[in-house]
């Protein structure tokens, strides 16, 4: 399957290290716990994650629940799996009326390959949508989201480039109450260098929403590039102080051995990936699903 496969670099990189280790040594010792940590650290997982599953595995064996190199491995499948299952991961929407998306996140992580994934996935559910391409800093988001929009066959409101993003967003709004459509898309200029500018802008287009559709946005999903590895989680660390974010879109965990930090967002930030990209292509967008990624992550 497409995961699994998506998830072959990340598995080398973690996976087949643990089972080294475990063949390695006889027993459980200080160098075992060392190499066990590096491991961690290396696949990504974050320090703060790694310190935890290490503080997990001691006290594992303080209970006897590993007693042996052998146990190390399903006591962190366990463990792991447990801190992708916890809280809610499933994609929000609304319980009458359209549901309102806004996508943020810095440019070249995959934020408008995304949103056209997106919009693929819903017409797919026979559901009917626009995009808003509010990011306005550059001309070419807007073309692309054209692009995108006409692919998957959904309605695009633009304006120029330079325009006001609250304006797109309201005309937006207006246009999917009018035409009764089921998603709102909408896609914003991800400028992290100017955190005020950006929690402004997204202030600004949360009033205009609002007051069209109180309970809106349903989801405020910031897109996260897996191949920056660490930097994706410290990306996410400066997005929550900027905007409320209700969950992560991991992209490129194709080809990709940092797969690891989809545990260290969930662990360090306790923000749920609610979506991942495993490819170029306009279908290769799933929904997260946290036994199915353990799954293609350890077996
Ligand atoms: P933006 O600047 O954030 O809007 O980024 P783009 O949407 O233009 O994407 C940047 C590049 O990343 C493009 O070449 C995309 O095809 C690629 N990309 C996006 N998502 C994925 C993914 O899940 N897997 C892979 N392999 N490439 C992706």
């Amino acid at each position: 399957n497409k995961l699994k496969s998506s998830l072959t670099k990340t598995r080398k990189s973690f996976t087949e290290k643990i089972e080294q280790l475990v063949i390695g040594y006889a027993d459980i010792n200080d160098e075992c716990l060392d190499e066990l940590e590096e491991i961690l650290i290396s696949a990504d997982v974050g320090v703060h994650t790694t310190m935890k599953l290490m503080d997990d595995v001691r006290s594992g064996i303080k209970k006897k629940e590993i007693n042996s190199p052998q146990d190390l491995h399903p006591f962190l499948i366990k463990h792991i799996s447990t801190i992708l299952s916890s809280g809610e991961n499933s994609p929000a929407a609304a319980l009458t009326g359209p549901t309102v998306i806004l996508v943020i996140g810095v440019n070249g992580v995959g934020k408008t390959t995304t949103i056209g994934k997106l919009a693929k996935y819903y017409k797919n559910e026979n559901k009917s949508v626009i995009l808003a391409a509010a990011d306005t800093f550059r001309a070419a988001a807007i073309d692309q989201l054209q692009i995108w929009g006409k692919r998957a066959n959904a309605d695009v409101i633009a304006h120029g480039e330079g325009a006001d993003p609250a304006a797109v967003v309201f005309d937006a709004v207006k246009a999917t109450i009018s035409r009764q459509t089921d998603i709102l898309i909408i896609d914003t200029a991800g400028r992290l260098h100017t955190k005020t500018n950006l929690m402004d802008e997204l202030n600004k287009m949360y009033r205009v929403i609002k007051r069209e559709i109180p309970a809106a946005p349903h989801e405020t999903l910031l897109v996260l590039d897996a191949t920056t590895g660490q930097n994706a989680i410290h990306q996410a660390e400066l997005f929550t102080k900027a905007a409320p974010i209700s969950g992560v879109i991991l992209t490129k965990l194709d080809g990709t051995a940092k797969g690891g930090v989809v545990v260290g967002i969930k662990e360090a930030l306790s923000m749920p990936v609610k979506w991942i990209g495993v490819g170029e292509g306009e279908d290769d967008l799933q929904p997260f699903n946290a036994e199915e990624f353990a799954a293609a992550l350890f077996e």
